[in-house]
């Protein structure tokens, strides 16, 4: 057993003063404030719960600053994903373990400690499955394995490139599957994270333009009650799109036909009327947001305020992994609100520290929909984050997590998942070897 004391620690209420953890068998035992440390116990100033990362396409990480020239005519969504295919069709089983690994090296030294990759990179370049259909579930599995980042994994059904449905587009040869050969790769990605600690193997059909009412509902049970991920009114091109095909808006359509419930999780959810917040709210579905991305590709800002005035659950994701950071998608989630609100501390209710109320939020939708438990509670797996206020030591503990999240001095210290510390001084124990392997990577992927 381990025993951690805290200065102040995060818990489910908020801030608590002398706190004493015990870490058993990856899991927090018991949790005690106001308690006295002792000698053997190992002291930190500040911790909280590590955030779960709902959403991530790894691979995209190999294309993070390569999208922001601007080109000929009016830049958008539609030409990153252009830019993104490319990379895409390009890498190998090898490349996209290289580059996973050092992106969850990276979510770890940000303070993540699970990440819910929404993997949709399954067949081989020429588009034909590899001979384990599972091939590249496997890599990403092996990838978190030797991070030691915690894995949802959520094999994603993809079939058609628009509403119609539309046949999908050469550029989309690798990510496709019908519904029979997704049951297979299904099954085969719960055998790929067999030796994995607390994995768990979700289903994300990938938006309602690469996947029908129809097939959604017939790939549903495959789920087995575990979470169900999809990409949601992200863009107004795709809203439009949805109306002329089917008279209803995305959330609108998901709602209406199909079981939305607290094992979902609505990824982006940016463009809703009134009637879809208060729906999303009341179905328990978790809206992922993804504050970074969101913000990096123009796509729209989420109605914070009114979904969680409703009771609505939010959680973070890195998405493209255009830059990985949890303070900086807390920042932007609450910045976004800010600009549309003109108004100031728009998340947080009254009296509270939007830091506090934003990892708090975070911290429990995001395990919500990733299938797992969290908070500093006894039974909840000991996922923690400790901070450094190196840059500004005389902060009161009381304000350095608004510190980390909005200003500067206050940094990740140790990160430990499942009780098991894969940070150590802001820095991870595998960082150096991993990152050589993705730099020469990079270095071949880009011919340089
Ligand atoms: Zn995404």
């Amino acid at each position: 057993m381990t025993r951690l004391f805290a200065a102040a620690a995060l818990l489910p209420a908020g801030l608590a003063y002398d706190v004493s953890i015990d870490i058993e068998h990856g899991q927090i035992a018991s949790v005690e404030q106001g308690s006295s440390p002792a000698t053997a116990d190992e002291r930190h100033a500040l911790l909280a719960p590590a955030v779960p990362n709902l959403h991530s396409h790894a691979f995209q990480r190999a294309m993070a600053g390569l999208a922001e020239t601007r080109g000929p005519g009016a830049d958008s969504f539609w030409s990153w994903r252009t830019q993104m295919y490319r990379f895409a069709l390009s890498m190998t089983p090898d490349d996209v373990e290289a580059v996973a690994a050092q992106l969850y090296v990276e979510m770890l030294e940000a303070g993540f400690s699970r990440v819910g990759e929404f993997h949709y990179l399954h067949h081989d370049i020429d588009g034909r499955p590899y001979a384990n259909i599972a091939e590249m579930a496997e890599r990403i599995a092996a990838a978190s394995a030797e991070a030691g980042i915690g894995l949802t994994l959520l094999p994603v059904f993809y079939a058609h490139a628009g509403f119609g449905p539309k046949p999908p587009i050469e550029g989309q040869r690798r990510f496709v599957n019908d519904t029979s050969r997704f049951a297979e790769l299904v099954a085969a990605s719960r055998r790929a994270v067999r030796g994995l600690e607390r994995a768990v193997v979700g289903i994300a059909p990938h938006s309602l333009r690469a996947a029908t009412i129809e097939e959604i509902r017939e790939i549903l049970p495959l789920a087995e009650e575990q979470p169900v991920h999809i990409h949601v009114a992200e863009q107004l091109l795709e809203v439009e799109d949805c109306i002329e095909a089917t008279g209803a808006r995305p959330v609108e359509l998901l709602l209406a036909n199909t079981p939305v419930d607290q094992h979902w999780c609505l990824i982006h959810a940016t463009h809703l009327t009134a009637d879809e917040v208060a729906g999303i709210a009341a179905s328990g579905a978790v809206a992922g947001l993804c504050p970074i991305t969101e913000a990096n590709l123009g796509d729209g800002i989420f109605c914070g305020e009114a979904f969680v005035a409703q009771g609505g659950r939010l959680g973070v994701g890195s998405d493209s992994n255009v830059q990985i950071s949890l303070a900086g998608e807390l920042r932007q989630l609450e910045y976004s609100q800010r600009l549309a609100q003109r108004s100031r501390n728009v998340i947080a209710s009254s009296g509270q520290s939007t830091a506090v109320e934003l990892l708090n939020r975070a911290g429990q939708g995001g395990a919500q929909a990733l299938g797992v438990g969290s908070g500093i509670a006894a039974g909840n797996p000991a996922d923690l984050v400790s901070f450094a206020p190196a840059g500004a030591p005389y902060l009161p503990l009381a304000d350095q997590l608004d510190a980390f999240v909005f200003a500067s001095g206050i940094s990740v210290d140790d990160v430990w998942v499942g009780g098991k510390k894969q940070v150590i001084g802001g820095k991870h124990v595998k960082s150096d070897a991993i990152r050589r392997r993705f730099e020469s990577t990079m270095r071949r992927l880009l011919g340089a």
